[in-house]
């Protein structure tokens, strides 16, 4: 935190931060955008190429419906309406990660506009909205070979064209995003929500989700924006915040000084963890945008863009609502469950099986001793080897008083190394709570007689004593009985 920026003590930041992201996701689809060839992350290079995606002359694109599909999905998700009709152009430019030398993208007629996505902060919720979503194809790699990657100190480069032509869908907001912090949000959200769409991968590591930050400052509470900077390979959350904090105390910085920000493209090292201007900003014109001869408009048709919306899942948001105000979970366990989407079906899943009385019990063990498993393990819920029908068996076992909470513990352990049933542990090591008044009686005689002095201290009135005496009866059925009813029968005999 610097003296600029306003750190949550109340204190009046000077200057406002205007944040404004443009987000690229591929799109998981079986084929590229306009040709057959297959996607597939680190395959051989150039082996995922044919005429259409190299831009051999004679060739013509054909749009990949699924991508359409997918693309819209996530606009009716972020809100947008979905344009009636939309145009493919060409952004011409010359560089090699392009065979065409130019890139299919949609300029000023765009797939859907005007939505929005809540981000919750909170303490607050900052509505973001998203100017449009726009469907493109994405670019070759080029690796510049030698130590440092940068093309200036490399004796040559290599290029792979084997991501030309991956779907692509840009996200860009509206410049509603006032802190860094805000900005990461939006980032989790946007990626959940596209997570529970099932239309891409969103891993940050492997490029199938990235995010370019603008950022500029004013006054605090002016009008009007001051010049924005665009920032660069910001490849993880943590990226995002620090290369937006460190690009707000720059700009800050020029202003104190009196000096004009510069519009520019910056690129983010993580290393120093600066930014470092890569160049000035181009102009849509330097592109040259035309429609693209050889691809016929996108018309929407209104049942079509129905069907898609019928297909849309349950989001992260609605969850959420649903598991505070009709479950009555509490705020930060609904947050924590509907954050996972396998998490999130999981749970629901055990929800049903138990019914209301006992699904708060999967929650926490959810949320509790399972997460904490997982995350030993480094797992994700599906790899677990649990299913929500064992776990809920387990449940349904301490629920209906058959295994104490703290034997049910070494259970789900032994459910996690072994993968057997609770039922089948519980028969194996004789582990069920010992219910029966009789044999617990006989126990609870053995402990008092065995104690005197204890004995006397509890009927002189000193209460917690007794949880002595219960703890030889617990030590003596080796965690089996069941602690209620031995408190009950030991109550009883000592106030004779
Ligand atoms: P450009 O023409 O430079 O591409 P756009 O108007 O298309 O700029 O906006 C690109 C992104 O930058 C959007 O997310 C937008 O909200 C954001 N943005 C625009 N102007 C500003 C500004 N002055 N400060 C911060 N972000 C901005
Ligand atoms: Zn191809
Ligand atoms: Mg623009």
């Amino acid at each position: 935190m610097n003296k600029y920026m306003n750190n949550n003590t109340g204190e009046m930041a000077k200057y406002e931060a205007v944040i404004g992201l443009e987000t690229h996701v591929e799109l998981s689809t079986n084929t590229k955008m306009f040709c057959g060839c297959a996607l597939s992350f680190g395959a051989e290079p150039n082996t995922r190429t044919c005429p259409v995606c190299l831009g051999l002359p004679g060739t013509l694109p054909v749009i990949n419906s699924k991508a359409v599909q997918f693309a819209i999905k996530t606009a009716l998700a972020l809100n947008c309406s979905i344009n009636k009709s939309s145009i493919f152009h060409r952004k011409n430019y010359f560089y090699a990660d392009m065979p065409k030398n130019y890139q299919i993208s949609q300029y000023n007629r765009p797939l859907a506009s005007n939505g929005f996505l809540d981000v919750d902060m909170g303490s607050y919720v900052r509505r973001v909205g998203i100017t449009r979503v726009h469907m493109e194809e994405d670019t070759g790699k080029l690796i510049h070979t030698g130590s440092s990657g940068r093309i200036s100190e490399s004796d040559a480069s290599i290029v792979d064209y084997n991501r030309a032509g991956t779907p692509l869908i840009e996200i860009v907001t509206e410049p509603d995003i006032r802190t860094p912090a805000e900005a990461k949000e939006y980032l989790i959200a946007l990626r959940n929500i596209i997570l529970y769409l099932d239309v891409s991968d969103c891993s940050m590591e492997q490029g199938s989700l990235r995010c370019d930050a603008n950022i500029s400052l004013k006054p605090a509470g002016a009008k009007s924006m001051g010049t924005k900077t665009e920032i660069k390979n910001l490849n993880s959350f943590r990226f995002i915040q620090r290369g937006l904090e460190y690009e707000y105390k720059r700009q800050a910085g020029l202003l104190e000084e009196g000096k004009k920000v510069l519009q520019q493209t910056r690129h983010y090292d993580h290393l120093t963890d600066t930014t470092s201007a890569l160049r000035l900003k181009e102009e849509a014109h330097d592109y040259r945008y035309f429609p693209d001869p050889d691809l016929v408009p996108l018309i929407m048709d209104k049942d079509a863009v129905q069907d898609i919306k019928r297909e849309i899942p349950e989001l992260p948001g609605e969850k959420i609502k649903r598991y505070l105000e009709v479950f009555g979970l509490p705020d930060e366990t609904a947050r924590l469950i509907a954050s996972d989407k396998d998490t999130a079906q999981y749970f629901d899943r055990c929800a049903n099986i138990l019914g209301p009385g006992k699904l708060k019990a999967a929650a926490n063990w959810i949320t509790g001793d399972f997460a904490a498993y997982l995350n030993k393990e480094s797992l994700k819920i599906k790899q677990s080897g649990i299913s929500a029908e064992s776990l809920c068996s387990l449940i349904e076992m301490i629920e209906g008083g058959r295994i104490s909470s703290k034997i049910a513990k070494s259970v789900f352990e032994e459910m996690a190394q072994s993968k057997k049933e609770p039922q089948d542990i519980i028969m194996e090591h004789n582990l069920e709570q010992v219910s029966d008044e009789g044999e617990l009686s006989k126990i609870i005689d053995e402990v008092i007689a065995a104690n005197d002095e204890v004995v006397q201290q509890v009927k002189d009135g000193k209460d917690k004593a007794i949880g002595f005496l219960i703890g030889q009866v617990m030590a003596k059925t080796k965690g089996k009985a069941n602690p209620a009813l031995v408190n009950g029968i030991m109550s009883k005999k000592l106030k004779k």
